[in-house]
Parts: C-alpha cells; structure tokens; sequence
C-alpha cells in the first residue's frame, strides 16, 4: 500500500513539525561547498546601518528581562537522539556573541536573534519556573504541593527531557502530575513523552488538560497540504542553511525546530467553557479559552495565587503570523485582537509577570498592560487598515506598501517588530482571508503559467542577454526586489541559464542579508543556495512518530487518499468499497466514480466491488511503513471480500508526492 513513510506518515508527522527537514551535517556541508555566498554589498551595508537610527537600541529592557532569575544552562550545549543524532545544537549559535551586527545581518534581527539565545532554567516567580531556549518553545514548570505542573512539554521528547532533568538538577525532584497543553501546535505537545509516559495516564497519576477540540486541531491542521507545507517550511525556518552570519542565524519565535521524537499523548481533561477555574494540585488556574487566535484550539492561564499571567501564544516578543509562509489557513486578526482586549480587561490589573510559550516573560502590572494593548491594536489595526483600504480599491501589494510601517509609537515597541510575521505579508493575508486570491482586475483573472510568462516576457524584453545586462545594472544600483522579480523572469524562461541564476542568487541573497524577518530571510538564503547548488535530495526522514499516525481518525487517512488520487490514471474507474472497522464499530461506503474519491459514514454500498474488514491499528502499522498490505491480507489482520484487484487497483492510481519540489525554479514535470 502506498501510504508509506512518504506518504502519510510524511504529511502528518513531518509536516506538524513543521520541518522535514533532517539534513545530516555532512549535507549542510556539501551544500556549503558547492555554494558561494557573497559579502554584503554597499548598499545592504548602508540598509542595514540606517536600521540602527529606526528602533530604540539603547533600550536593554529585554536583555534583562530574558537572563532574569537565571538558575543553570545546561553543561553540553547539544542534546542528542538516541541514535547519537544532535537534536538541538545551541553551540552553532555561538557566532552572535558580538553586539555588533555583522553587514549581513539586519540588527534589528541581530537583536533578537542575541535574545533568543539566552537558554537555560529561569525563575519566574514563586512557585513558577521555566526552560528557555532548549527549543523553538518554552517549558513552563508550576510547583504544585505534591508534584510537578507542566505546561507544553516542547517539541521533542529529548529537549522535553532534557529540560525537565535540567530543572530537577535544580530544584526538589518531584514527580509530574500534570500537563497542559495551551495549544494544538507540535512545538508545545510533541515532547510530552519525554517527561511523562502514557502508562502514567492509564495508571491515573498523571492528567492532561488541553483546550476542547484540541486533539482534532493538533493532528488535522497539517495534513492534506502537508507535502507542500513541508517543504515550504524548509524555506521559512532556513533548515537546509548553515548557521552563520551569511546563513541561519534565527526563526523569530527563538532559534529554530528540534528534530527530535515527535510524541502525543490524548489529553484526559478538556477546557471547554469560556472561563474555567481549576484547583489543581494546590494551585489555582483560571482558564481562558482563546480560539480561533493564534491557533484554533488554544487558551490563556490566570494564577490567581501568583498574580501571574500564561499567555500562551497569543503575545509574544515579534509581530505574529496571521498567514505563515509555510502556508496555512488565515488566521483571524479580529478575533485574536479581540481576546487580547478581553485578557487585558479581565487580568492585567492583577497581573505582576506574564508569561509567554516563546520568548521571555514581562514583569510590572504597567509593561504587562502596555504589552497586551499594543498586541491588541497591532491585530486590529493590520486587520482593519487593510479593510479600509481595500474598500478604497487597492490591491494587496499596494496594501503592503501602504502599510509598511506601524503606527507611532507601537512601530518601535520591540514586540511589535517583524521577526516572525511581518506587516507586509500579514495584510496581504488579511486581505486573501476577506476576498480571496483575485485581486478583482480581469487582466489578473486568466494570466498565463509562470513558465510561459517568463518566456514570452523575456523574449519580448529583447532576450536573455539584453534583460541580464539591464538586470545586472539595476543590481550595483542595488534595487534588489526588482532584480528578484525579472532575475525570475530570466530563470524561469531558461533554468539552464547560469548567469541569470547566479544573479538572481545574488539578489535574494541582498534581500536576505538586509531583511528584519528571520523567515523572510531564511526564505531569501534558501533560494539563492537552491539557485546556485540545485535542490538538495531528500535526507533522511524524521522519526515516524506513531502518536500522531495513531491519532488521525479513519476520515483523515480517506481524506488524504483522495487527495493524493491520480486523476488521469483514475479516468473511466468507478468503484464501489465497503469498510468495516471492527474494533472502531465504524463503516465506510467509499466511491470512486469522475476521478473523486468520496465516502459516506455510517454507510456500505448494497452491491460493492470490494468490502474490506480490519481493525484500526491494522490501518495504523500500513500507514506507518510497518506492515505490507500483502501481508496483512495473507495474516488475515485485512479481509478482502469481493474482486481481489480492486483495492491494488486503488492504490495504484495514487500519487507518491517528492518532498523536494522545485521552488526557485519550474516544477519539474512529473
Ligand atoms: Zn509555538
């Protein structure tokens, strides 16, 4: 069966994680080799020299805030697999020790890339503590009377261990009692078996509180754009770049995505009600249920006791995403805004030190209530401005040029600034999130393909070499965003065409070095090292998390069956498959007919071509590449009644997607 680990597996484990990507070093270096990163030029140089009068430097605030109640950093910077693999590598950082930003690097970003490396076990407050910088999340520890109160176990199960042996090296070691998840993104559930097993659940001694729908959220959100979304992310996170101050130096929300044992374990207890109150272990949490924000399931945590505030990701130290360059859904900057104002009415009078799932916390009822207004009207304001304006007629990238700045003085609050998202690609999302890809000009309603445009736009420029030498001069004029567009116009038209990928490398590389936004940046490098070097092959895949594969619902796997139907090899097919899921006590009447592939619960087809009888984890251990369909029908774990041919039918008509499509170049022909 073809929903191997290329398959499945690959969309819903890889792509939650949000990176495929687990280049070996020794690839990185390849890749390196046959790179050629250039210098900034002078007027990057000047660029990024001009940021440094734009934003409040001398303002060290943060710097405090992010080493303050430090207690310990780990001994080894590195954290490693079980197989010896580094799943998280602090050490490659150690290059942004200097204060100074080098000219590749905008220091703005240089500024938060220096704060996202303060890591280690920090005090909070009473009772609070938590693991910073031991990957893309924070760890945050509640001492309850008898045990141990985590909310969002990290990434990795390796970097959850590590963090909470970290904190036991420091504090008494009691045991874990609890874990909260404050939202259904994999960098604050994929952890938790690192610092609780699922037999402590079964065995009742551990509960696992979530927001409703959490589960539902956590494994759906990534899965039928998965292949896509992977990729894509490998861009924006720069996973393919060297660390370096010509390469990754950041990814905004801190330094990048462990690759380590993706884990999920079911919450036991949801938050299902606006406010909910909870004693738990001895300490008091009010929940507030935030969804449709940052995340579809997600909530805030009032300590009433602690005069502490848990924001979960709904604030953090950077301008958010309203749509990640990974690709998503939009996000709904109204609605987040909207909770923001109701969190800031309901606790910021009575909060001393609020806490964030990224990035460090803010002391002081004043900053607390500063910081939460200026979140709520940075959403509101990217959400309304670009309704505004396109109610005046402009199109998203007259919107983004509009609004390229924030107002003042929220423009210079650090928080507010582009590491992760950026106003410009925020308001384009506004606007695809109300009207959609057309921008309502018929010219733009039927162009032609990017190939096509590219050659007949090169050709009638007067030729390759006529655009490149015009191309070449904008370049030492340093107008490197219209370099980036015809330097594609010129790859397109020819790939093969060396030079102009070399320019076009070298534009985005520009563009890169002088960026604020770390994903803007990493997506530059990432294509000017694809240009130059080609596509790296796929490495080697992440652990198959079988957590996640297990938590998919049977609609999910059918879903992503059909997404990834051959049409043309589908063409004239029509089938009729009954499923039986006998443990699960669920039927399928699944229907191949017009090359979709469609199905109705709680139903069989009175005549099928083929019924098939199986349990659940049977579907599981196929998906996840341990178990050949040839060999479940011959151990009877899958009873084929009906035509034997049909289901090798249906699964030869599905496609394998490559996880390394091109990007800076045309899609290869299938
Ligand atoms: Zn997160």
């Amino acid at each position: 069966m073809p929903i191997a680990r290329n398959g499945l597996i690959h969309a819903a484990v890889v792509m939650l994680v949000g990176c495929a990507v687990n280049a070996s070093a020794g690839d990185i270096a390849d890749k390196a080799a046959v790179t050629r990163p250039q210098p900034a030029a002078a007027a990057t140089v000047a660029s990024n020299r001009a940021w440094l009068a734009q934003l409040p430097f001398s303002d060290r605030q943060d710097f405090e805030d992010a080493r303050r109640g430090f207690i310990a950093d780990l001994d080894e910077p590195a954290i490693r697999a079980a197989d010896g693999h580094i799943v998280w590598d602090r050490g490659a950082y150690a290059f942004e020790a200097a204060d100074t930003a080098p000219d590749t690097v905008n220091p703005s970003l240089w500024r938060q890339a220096q704060l996202d490396n303060a890591s280690g076990l920090f005090r909070v407050g009473e009772r609070m503590y938590q693991v910073r910088g031991l990957d893309l999340s924070n760890m945050t520890i509640v001492e309850g009377d008898t045990g141990l109160i985590i909310i969002d176990p990290l990434l990795s199960a390796e970097t959850a261990k590590a963090a909470l042996e970290l904190y036991w090296r420091h504090r008494p070691k009691k045991p874990v009692t609890t874990v909260i998840y404050t939202h259904s993104h994999v960098d604050h559930f994929g952890g938790v078996k690192g610092v609780i097993s699922q037999a402590d659940v079964d065995a009742g001694r551990v509960r696992v509180t979530a927001p409703e729908g959490f589960m539902e959220e956590a494994v759906s959100e990534n899965v039928l754009a998965g292949n896509a979304m992977s990729r894509r992310a490998q861009y924006m996170y720069g996973a393919l770049l060297p660390k370096s101050a010509q390469g990754q130096v950041d990814a905004g929300l801190g330094k990048g995505l462990s690759r380590g044992t993706v884990t999920l374990i079911a919450p036991t207890d949801s938050i299902a009600k606006p406010i909910e109150t909870r004693r738990i272990d001895g300490v008091d949490i009010e929940f507030q249920l935030t969804p449709g924000t940052e995340a579809p399931a997600e909530m805030n945590m009032y300590f009433p006791q602690l005069h502490a505030l848990c924001i979960a990701e709904n604030a953090v130290h950077t301008q958010h995403n309203l749509l990640t360059l990974r690709g998503a859904k939009v996000r709904d900057a109204k609605q987040w805004s909207s909770y923001l104002g109701a969190t800031l009415a309901r606790y910021g009078d009575k909060t001393d030190v609020m806490i964030g799932q990224h990035h460090w916390p803010t002391w002081g009822r004043e900053r607390v209530g500063r910081m939460l207004a200026d979140q709520r009207d940075m959403y509101a304001y990217l959400n309304d401005q670009t309704l505004r304006l396109l109610n005046q007629g402009y199109t998203p990238m007259d919107i983004a040029e509009k609004l390229a700045r924030l107002p003042e003085p929220l423009a210079r609050q650090w928080y507010a600034r582009d590491y992760y998202g950026s106003i410009s690609h925020n308001v384009r999302a506004v606007y695809q999130r109300y009207l959609g890809f057309y921008d309502g000009n018929p010219a733009n309603l039927n162009p032609l393909a990017p190939v096509e445009t590219a050659k007949k736009t090169i050709a009638w420029m007067g030729g390759a070499d006529a655009v490149l030498k015009r191309a070449r001069e904008a370049y030492a004029q340093g107008d490197y965003r219209w370099v980036a567009q015809i330097g594609n116009q010129l790859v397109f038209a020819d790939p093969g065409n060396r030079a102009a990928r070399e320019l076009q490398a070298d534009a985005l590389e520009q563009l890169g070095y002088a960026s604020e936004n770390s994903t803007w940046r990493n997506a530059y490098l990432t294509g000017a090292q694809e240009l130059r070097g080609g596509v790296a092959s796929m490495p080697r895949q992440g652990t198959a998390s079988a957590d996640i594969v297990g938590a998919l619902t049977v609609p999910m796997f059918f879903d992503y069956l059909a997404v990834r139907l051959n049409a043309d090899r589908a063409a004239g097919k029509t089938m009729a498959i009954n499923w039986d899921f006998t443990d699960l006590h669920e039927k399928y009447a699944m229907t191949l007919e017009n090359s979709a592939l469609t199905y109705l619960p709680n139903s069989f087809h009175p005549q099928p071509s083929a019924s098939v009888t199986l349990e659940r984890a049977t579907l599981t251990r196929i998906a996840a590449g341990l178990l050949k369909p040839a060999d479940a029908i011959k151990s009877g774990a899958l009873r084929v009644t009906g035509d034997p041919a049909t289901l090798g039918a249906l699964f030869g008509m599905l496609d394998s997607f490559a996880p390394s499509f091109n990007i800076v170049t045309p899609v290869a022909a299938p």
